[in-house]
């Protein structure tokens, strides 16, 4: 029997390290796909037809998405080896959700939605986490809301929570929703929302899973809010408040 555990933790260890180094080799001829199909799509070698052009824009999006992808998987693997590494420091999350959202207000108008950025100005909401990693969590629940979000809005804000002594951001959105059977499961692994897999065919069900576990592993956490399919979604990420 402990022989037989051994064993497997030997071949969970040798997928992980396969799967960290297939998505480290797909992850330069990726990018380059990705950079070329925008340059073509800004006309860098030329005016693009009218004919060319949407498979140009086809390429771009489709290459983006692996991009995503090879990044989640890297991930993935380093969560699982436990070799995910932090750099904690005080971070101001009000100011990271600002930058964060601001970059999206382009991708949203293009689909029609509003999104509003409410972030108290003069005030700070310090936490204690890793700056990059956070940025990559706030992006990727703002990126699904989008995503999630046949029309209508997304808002973002934060706020403080003095009872909790917690520091909350909110990103709700007026989308597809959730079912009961769906808020409990979409934060496992490679699992996808019924509504969402129709939405958008193309997800790997791996953000949320990754996110989450970067939260915790940061004492912060990840939850949803939803009153049902049809109804929106309200993704809530609470760390503890700095000094508190
Ligand atoms: P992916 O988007 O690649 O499927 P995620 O792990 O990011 O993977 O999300 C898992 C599932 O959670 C999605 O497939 C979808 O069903 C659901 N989901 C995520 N964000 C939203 C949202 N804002 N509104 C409704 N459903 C969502």
């Amino acid at each position: 029997m402990a022989r037989s555990n051994e064993q497997l933790k030997i071949l969970d260890k040798r997928k992980s390290e396969f799967v960290s180094l297939v998505s480290h080799q797909l992850r330069a001829p990726i990018t380059a796909i990705k950079g070329y199909a925008s340059l073509l799509m800004e006309g860098f070698y030329g005016k693009l037809s009218v004919k060319t052009k949407e498979p140009a824009e086809r390429i771009f999006l489709s290459s983006q998405r692996l991009v995503k992808m090879v990044a989640d998987f890297l991930d993935l693997s380093k969560i699982e080896q436990d070799a995910m590494s932090y750099n904690m420091t005080s971070v101001d999350i009000g100011e990271v959700l600002r930058d964060v959202a601001t970059d999206f207000v382009f991708v949203a108008k293009e689909k029609d939605l509003t999104l509003e950025i409410n972030v108290p100005a003069k005030q700070k909401f310090v936490v204690s986490a890793d700056d990059g990693k956070l940025r990559q969590i706030i992006s990727n629940v703002i990126d699904n809301s989008i995503k999630y979000t046949p029309k209508g809005s997304i808002a973002v804000s934060v706020g403080r929570d003095t009872a909790k002594k917690t520091v909350a951001v909110r990103i709700k959105d007026t989308g597809i929703g959730l079912s009961p059977d769906d808020k409990e499961h979409i934060f496992g692994k490679f699992t996808r929302g019924k509504g969402g897999q129709k939405e958008n065919t193309g997800g790997s069900g791996l953000g949320l899973y990754v996110a989450k576990k970067m939260l915790e592993a940061q004492k912060g956490n990840l939850s949803v809010e939803s009153d049902g399919v049809g109804l929106g979604s309200t993704f809530v990420i609470e760390f503890p408040a700095e000094g508190t």
